[in-house]
């Protein structure tokens, strides 16, 4: 139980039907006795059982009446955050919550700070540090992809894939202790083949795990993409049937779109950060040359290019030189969008066939292809099947699984260098302590404070 008692608005500082302001600590329902007058019951709220709520009024501390209200009651641990905890639901203006808000303060409480109401679930053991982020996360969803990602953390997925994985490690250091630290007794020395298959094994899940990561990133924030392609094969209006505007300057002069020009737009589930970039054509001309090579760097930053070539006409070498860039670039996934499929086909095909693994035909113009490119995004970006695909991973979970695998593949080296065991037994002890400071079980005060920084104050 922490010291203070805390409160905060848990709603959105905005006019609205009803505020929510919380109150959580041993005298949280000290302090709602001071303020609240009960109408809809006889008991004080600190005679109220858990889970029920009264119907009365909030005053001040000088007994100024501020508004009608409903105060529900929460008893230690069957709160959220495992304390005694109040819960005032007011008229929603900002004007009368803030004032309730005061009240409450200066009954006895001190203001919250950001994340600090989980910070005390996670502390009182109500949740894991995985189960914590999560519900940041929650908060922050806007598609059903990375909601129903983040709900299965909150309920402990991740906080079960790592225990698996740790455990696993805990029965490997188990034996190794024992060999290590009762050298006279007759324990059998760890076999390298069963250490190796263990450990194997782990790195497999913890890999399978972070690379979730991206997936996650990009359901969050959105894919980063390029629409590229030489001038005039329909570059922006295909931006245009993504965003459903006319944003892009559509014209058949080539070169008119000159620079980038940026959009958000949803399908389905994903969101792509777009940029219209200027075709990757050499020119004389110097304002055009600014901006190709502006979208020459964009190809190498992006998560995805959606490289455009166009049916009724011949690859050309602009073509053939977008097709060479997207197959130097690493780690940048590209679909090839073959547009203007409503006219005669000239193009070759079989060059573009052989050239990308997605490849789609569309046509802009016609608004024909949102469909075609949702699926291949949905395939690319939400159904990979080399990660788990129903837990979300944050840079700071992906950093320790990343630091723990490498830890694990430093242990199989020496392994099979033939290294001592109790040597691989500290290599082992370390990858644990990444895979503990993930879950929260072992992690640092700097680290506990660094994730709930990141919260809202009411949360
Ligand atoms: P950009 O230079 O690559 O941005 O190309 P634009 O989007 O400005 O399009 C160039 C020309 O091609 C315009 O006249 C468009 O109307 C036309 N165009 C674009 N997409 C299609 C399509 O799918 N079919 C046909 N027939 N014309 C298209």
């Amino acid at each position: 139980m922490q010291e203070n008692t805390i409160a905060a608005i848990s709603t959105p500082r905005a006019a609205g039907g009803i505020s929510m302001i919380r109150i959580s600590g041993e005298n949280a329902l000290g302090i709602a006795d001071m303020l609240f007058k009960p109408i809809s019951r006889k008991e004080k709220p600190s005679e109220m059982d858990g889970y029920t709520c009264a119907y009365g009024r909030v005053f001040s501390k000088d007994g100024e009446e501020l508004d009608d209200c409903i105060l529900t009651v929460f008893r230690a641990p069957r709160s959220y955050t495992g304390e005694d905890a109040a819960e005032i639901s007011c008229h929603g203006g900002i004007f009368i919550t803030e004032r309730v808000l005061r009240a409450v303060y200066d009954c006895g409480a001190v203001p919250a700070g950001a994340g600090e109401f989980t910070k005390r679930a996670f502390l009182n053991g109500k949740l894991s540090l995985t189960q914590a982020e999560a519900v940041m996360d929650i908060i922050s969803a806007e598609g059903k992809a990375f909601y129903r990602r983040a709900a299965n953390v909150k309920d402990g997925a991740l906080f079960k894939s790592i225990k698996a994985c740790s455990d696993k490690l805990l029965g490997l250091l188990g034996e190794l202790d024992a060999w290590v630290d009762y050298p006279d007794e007759d324990i059998p020395e760890v076999s390298p083949e069963n250490m190796n298959t263990v450990l194997a094994e782990t790195l497999y899940e913890i890999r399978k795990i972070s690379a979730g990561y991206d997936n996650t990133r990009i359901l969050k924030s959105g894919i980063d993409t390029v629409i590229a392609g030489k001038p005039n094969v329909g570059k922006s209006t295909l931006m245009n049937l993504l965003a459903g505007t006319e944003k892009s300057i559509v014209t058949d002069i080539p070169g008119t779109t000159r620079d980038i020009v940026e959009e958000s737009v949803r399908l389905g589930d994903i969101v792509l950060r777009l940029s219209d970039t200027a075709g990757l054509r050499e020119t004389e001309d110097i304002v055009e040359g600014a901006g190709i090579e502006k979208a020459r760097r964009r190809l190498e930053t992006a998560d995805l290019i959606i490289a455009v070539f166009d049916n009724s006409a011949a690859l050309n070498d602009d073509d053939m030189r977008l097709i060479e860039s997207c197959k130097s670039l690493s780690g940048v996934k590209v679909i090839a969008c073959i547009n203007k499929s409503d006219k005669n086909s000239v193009i070759d095909k079989n060059i573009i066939i052989n050239s990308f693994d997605n490849v789609i035909e569309i046509s802009a113009e016609m608004g024909d292809g949102k469909d075609l490119l949702q699926d291949v995004l949905y395939k690319l970006f939400v159904t990979d099947s080399n990660i788990y695909n129903d837990i979300s991973v944050n840079e700071r979970q992906k950093q320790c699984l990343d630091n723990a695998g490498k830890c694990i593949e430093e242990a199989m080296t020496a392994i099979s260098s033939g290294t001592t065991l109790d040597a691989i037994n500290i290599i082992l002890d370390e990858a644990q302590n990444y895979l503990l400071e993930l879950t929260g079980e072992r992690a640092s005060e700097a680290v506990i404070n660094e994730v709930f920084s990141h919260f809202c104050v009411g949360k």
